[in-house]
């Protein structure tokens, strides 16, 4: 399994090897700058993608089901295009996660509300959502996290469990964040990258020709096309037979303490 410890062994016994085979046998000293390239091009792809579990373990995807549940997951809110994606989640009788960002949840602390009344979960997704969070103390990150919680129960009276990193972010620091907080990380198996193409119709055919029970889709509510796209998946799903549901339902877990 590639992981931070294994990885990490694994490039000490080559180090090894290459320091022995320069001093001793004369191998050229650039080795040495191949190793450590590999490693860092290693550990960059852990860093930056969480769905490989590199540092921690995120729940993705639940696989081998018999259910025919998918869950929809929204990131970045409360925002502007929540309201829509919630009237058309009522509409179509869908239940989402709504991972939030803890001064978002201040700023618009009716919207959040509202989320919670129409019986959808809402996660931590931390207070800021700093662009350099990758490069943060895990003290400050055990911050993100609870001042994001604090937020949450003072608006929505929830003690919110799950989290999800930002940007696909994770590192050792976030992970003994995560420890002293005991936040379950959530990542998700497809991408619909709402926040990076313009096109509604690519997005959706994207994600359309991809899903299947126990998938956990990854949708933004800020992106202006996010409901435009929403609205045909859910047809999709109904016709398909598939049914959104919470992530703390689709992997049988509790979204709060
Ligand atoms: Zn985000």
């Amino acid at each position: 399994m590639l992981r931070f410890k294994n990885i990490n062994a694994f490039f000490l016994l080559i180090l090894a090897i290459s320091v022995y085979g320069i001093f001793q046998l004369s191998w050229p000293l650039y080795l040495l700058l191949i190793v450590l390239f590999s490693w860092l091009s290693i550990t960059f792809y852990g860093a930056t993608n969480v769905r490989l579990n590199y540092f921690f373990t995120a729940l993705h995807q639940q696989k081998n089901t018999a259910k025919k549940e998918v869950a929809l997951t929204f990131d970045d809110g409360p925002a502007s295009q929540t309201k829509a994606i919630l009237a058309l989640l009522k509409k179509y009788n869908a239940k989402a996660t709504f991972f939030c960002i803890g001064h978002k949840i201040d700023e618009q602390p009716e919207i959040f509300k509202q989320i919670i009344s129409e019986g959808h979960t809402v996660a931590n997704h931390t207070y800021s959502h700093a662009k350099n969070i990758g490069f943060f103390s895990s003290k400050s990150i055990q911050r993100e996290l609870e001042t994001c919680n604090l937020a949450a129960k003072s608006v929505g009276g929830v003690e919110m469990k799950l989290f999800r990193t930002p940007f696909g972010i994770s590192n050792p620091k976030i992970k003994k964040a995560l420890q002293k907080t005991g936040h379950q990380p959530i990542g998700w198996s497809i991408r619909s990258f709402d926040a990076l193409f313009s096109s509604p119709d690519l997005i959706f055919k994207n994600i359309a020709k991809k899903i299947k029970p126990g998938d956990v889709i990854l949708l933004h509510d800020t992106q202006k096309h996010t409901p435009e796209i929403l609205e045909r998946l859910l047809i999709l799903l109904q016709e398909k037979s598939l049914k959104s549901v919470s992530i703390n339902k689709l992997f049988n877990i509790s979204a709060y303490a």
